[in-house]
């Protein structure tokens, strides 16, 4: 049995080691869990006891096999949970996260299940993420940041890069979601903000900082 957590920590590890290339250092780790690094270092001893992961000190952390078959099973309830949420609750997609944070930690694995056949076997969640199977099989989705097209490229919405509420708030109140079709009509050069064609119908201007944290279909 792990603790909430050991969980967390398992999940902030995954994520960080996605991100870049190889091991994962202490001070990224204590910097996510918003903790003092000589707590982290307590930690990663336990979860290297634990065979959960492979802990050199100084080196830095890596996921063993079964570490990351533990990560992608959170990652997993929690996606399915926020598709829950979203399909069967009507949440909206910003006020998600927080919730499915708690109920991650469930550890019933026939509820998982049975609420993946209730769902309907979605393979994304609300924010456009993968959701992984019980297997830990995913389904990658062929897309690139809208921030990426030129002048005359089109893409439809396939996710966000940010899923903070704040950011998502901001997509609702322009009229921007997944699913959404996008044309890029102009690029700005002097802060690279993009004008925009949505869905055929109106015509809008995006910062730099809006376009690179949303996926549209490559
Ligand atoms: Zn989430």
């Amino acid at each position: 049995m792990l603790s909430y957590t050991e969980e967390n920590y398992i999940k902030a590890i995954y994520k960080l080691s996605q991100e870049g290339d190889g091991a994962v250092n202490t001070n990224a780790i204590a910097e996510v869990m918003q903790t003092k690094a000589a707590s982290v270092s307590d930690m990663l001893r336990r979860l290297n006891d634990k065979e959960i992961i492979n802990y050199v000190k100084y080196r830095g952390v890596t996921l063993t096999e079964a570490g990351r078959k533990t990560a992608l099973q959170l990652v997993r309830k929690h996606r399915l949970w926020e598709v829950f949420l979203v399909d069967k609750l009507k949440f909206n997609w910003d006020e998600v996260h927080e919730v499915a944070e708690e109920l991650e930690h469930i550890t019933s694995e026939l509820m998982i299940r049975r609420l993946d056949e209730f769902l309907g076997y979605p393979k994304y969640d609300p924010h456009g993420d993968p959701i992984p199977t019980e297997d830990g099989l995913m389904t990658m989705k062929q897309q690139v940041l809208l921030s990426e097209l030129e002048p005359g490229q089109a893409g439809i919405v396939m996710g966000v890069k940010d899923s903070q509420p704040l950011f998502l708030q901001h997509l609702d109140k322009i009229g921007i979601y997944l699913g959404a079709k996008i044309k890029v009509t102009d690029k700005v050069e002097y802060d690279n903000s993009l004008e925009i064609n949505l869905d055929n119908k109106k015509q809008l201007s995006l910062s730099a900082e809006v376009s690179k944290n949303i996926f549209v279909s490559a």
